[in-house]
């Protein structure tokens, strides 16, 4: 029969690294080259057919800055799934977004699903982090990967698909 499955989700990442984009392009199939930063964090809801399913994602944007850390916990506490967004072009954004995942892995919920998201895919000849390297990481932390394009609009919505397919079932 017909299910509905409600998710929070939120996304956690760097400032930059495009999580306000990838929600835009998710939510209403825009890319703006001048994203204003997100202050504290903003809400949106998307919901998603799956094969007999509909699932509802309650999705917050975080902000990303360092003096909105202490924050953090109230989005990721109880939520479904986390997308840990880095920026390809930019090595300190991959290694911000380990960081993510061992605070999330340490303090969150064991059943939230963690997808890694290398943002940015678009810009091939600035690349910083090789898909390798994030695949291989994601592979031993238990964290399924993919890279985007908020811009080019590639695997946007295959993300979210992908994260609503390994949400826990009732
Ligand atoms: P946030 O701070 O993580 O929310 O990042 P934003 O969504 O505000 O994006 C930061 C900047 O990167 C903006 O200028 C965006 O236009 C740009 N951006 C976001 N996603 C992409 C992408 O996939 N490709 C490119 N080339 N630029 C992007
Ligand atoms: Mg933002």
């Amino acid at each position: 029969g017909n299910k509905n499955i409600n998710a929070k989700l939120v996304l956690l990442g760097d400032v930059g690294t495009g999580k306000s984009s990838l929600v835009l392009r998710f939510v209403k199939g825009q890319f703006v080259e001048f994203q204003e930063s997100t202050i504290g964090a903003a809400f949106f809801s998307q919901t998603l057919a799956i094969n007999d399913e509909t699932v509802k994602f309650e999705i917050w944007d975080t902000a990303g800055q360092e003096r909105y850390h202490s924050l953090a916990p109230m989005y990721y506490r109880g939520a479904g799934a986390a997308i840990i967004v880095y920026d390809i072009t930019n090595q300190a954004s991959f290694i911000r977004a380990k960081k993510w995942v061992q605070e999330i892995q340490a303090q969150g919920s064991s059943s939230t699903v963690i997808a890694l998201a290398g943002n940015k895919a678009d810009l091939l000849e600035a690349r910083q982090v090789t898909p390798a390297e994030a695949q291989t990481y994601a592979q031993e932390n238990g964290l399924f990967f993919m890279e985007t394009s908020a811009k080019a609009a590639t695997n946007v919505n295959e993300i979210f698909y992908e994260i609503a397919k390994r949400l826990p079932r009732a």
